[in-house]
């Protein structure tokens, strides 16, 4: 009876919702296949697919070398500023350039060397082990003169706060984190981090990658002083689209970026033998920008904005409140952990689960149930809720294609060893 209740209660909340029409805007060539993975790939907006078609024939096509003097140059700033009103980033303080991990590498260089002297890094074990890498190299590359501090989390899921306050101090050069997440959603309070970093006289870098598009972000308002973040997740910017990269317009003249291209020069073109670094944000540009990437990422990032991104995040912490429902009603008693916090305003778009046969699992429910998983080690598995596309009916769908596969011991068939892609 319950079970129906639910399934009703998904089917209301679809027909109340304000952004139900947003969902033609994206391709959908296997209507039956539950996607809840707008946390790692989103899905194809398709405007997007006719753009590129416009940038290849036309551009490319027919105006060839033109192209550049013809907007292509002005990508990273024209769509960056975009981006910018999702983020809370204000004119001439944010591009779209690279991958994360690379801007990541540049933003930390240049905010080790305004802080000469100070000899610590610190973040988290909840970070991004990418991030975790990018630092580890930075401190490499600038001879070892700093320690990376990372602050352990209780209980895997809630960052921890009162820790990382105490670890930053007069030694702390950077306080890097993530805004939220990428395995629990946790999602810190990054006007309150920031300025206890900035007491301390610490800058703080933001990783927004699994924030952007969902959690609304006030850069300017944190005072944050640089962030970095994906385009391909809840931006639908495409598989491996450039990513973006912020810098407080107050730092920006004295911040130097540690791969110093020519796109980053002030004057490319006069093709100089010395480098002298353009003003303003567009000096953490580094070679020629992806024009096809840098295309698609534009209307993904329009979709967004004309929803606006309090109706985004009001129908994201509803569907995912909506999700826990389900997890306590029916999962929990098949002995799903929640790995997510409970308080919908520490969380991100996607809610965890924990279960000793996650992968098992996860390999049951893509090859029988048509419900793409997400799975990531030991025992976790990761449903994502993208508001401009996800419906109630969905989730409801994949929690109990999710139970079938438990009640008939369907994930038995499935061999335990882990695959290198997950
Ligand atoms: C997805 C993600 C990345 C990915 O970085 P790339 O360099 O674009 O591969 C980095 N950091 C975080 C927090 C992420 O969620």
């Amino acid at each position: 009876m319950k079970a129906d209740t639910l399934q009703e209660q998904a089917r209301q909340l679809d027909g109340q919702d304000e952004l139900a029409s947003f969902r033609q805007a994206f391709v959908r060539e296997a209507p039956e296949l539950v996607y809840l993975l707008g946390n790692s790939l989103g899905r194809l907006p398709r405007a997007t697919a006719q753009r590129l078609q416009t940038v290849v024939r036309e551009e490319w096509g027919e105006r060839l070398i033109r192209g550049w003097s013809e907007g292509w140059m002005d990508l990273p700033q024209r769509i960056g500023e975009k981006l910018g009103e999702l983020v809370g980033a204000r004119q001439g303080e944010l591009i779209v350039a690279d991958s994360t991990s690379a801007n990541l590498y540049k933003v930390v260089v240049a905010a080790l060397r305004l802080r000469p002297g100070r000899t610590k890094i610190v973040t988290d074990d909840l970070n991004f082990p990418s991030d975790l890498y990018i630092l580890q190299g930075a401190i490499e590359a600038s001879g070892k003169r700093h320690q990376l501090q990372i602050v352990p989390a209780d209980d895997g899921i809630h960052g921890p706060v009162s820790t990382l306050a105490d670890a930053i101090d007069e030694e702390t050069a950077v306080l890097a984190l993530s805004h939220t997440v990428f395995k629990s959603a946790y999602t810190y309070d990054m006007a309150a981090l920031t300025k206890q970093a900035q007491e301390k006289g610490a800058l703080v870098i933001w990783d927004l990658s699994h924030a952007v598009g969902v959690v609304p972000i006030d850069l300017q308002g944190a005072g944050a002083d640089f962030a970095v973040g994906c385009t391909y997740k809840y931006l639908s910017g495409g598989p491996g689209a450039p990513a973006f990269l912020y810098v407080r317009a107050g730092l920006q003249e004295d911040a130097h970026n540690p791969l110093s291209g020519w796109m980053g020069q002030e004057r490319p073109f006069d093709f100089g033998l010395a480098y002298e670094p353009a003003g303003g944000v567009r000096r953490f540009l580094t070679g020629t920008p992806p024009v096809l990437s840098l295309a698609a990422i534009e209307p993904g990032v329009d979709l967004v904005l004309a929803a606006g991104m309090a109706q985004v995040r009001a129908k994201s912490v509803r569907q995912t409140e909506y999700l826990l429902t389900l997890w306590e009603e029916k999962l929990e008693p098949l002995g799903f952990a929640l790995r997510s916090p409970r308080d919908s305003k520490r969380r991100g778009s996607h809610v965890a689960l924990g279960h000793p046969e996650a992968w098992r699992i996860a390999q049951a429910l893509k090859a029988e149930m048509g419900v793409v998983p997400d799975f990531r080690r030991p025992d976790n598995m990761r449903f994502s809720v993208a508001p401009l596309y996800t419906s109630y009916q969905e989730i409801y769908e994949a929690v109990a294609r999710l139970q079938t596969v438990i009640e008939h011991k369907l994930y038995e068939n499935y061999p335990a060893e882990m695959a290198t892609v997950t």
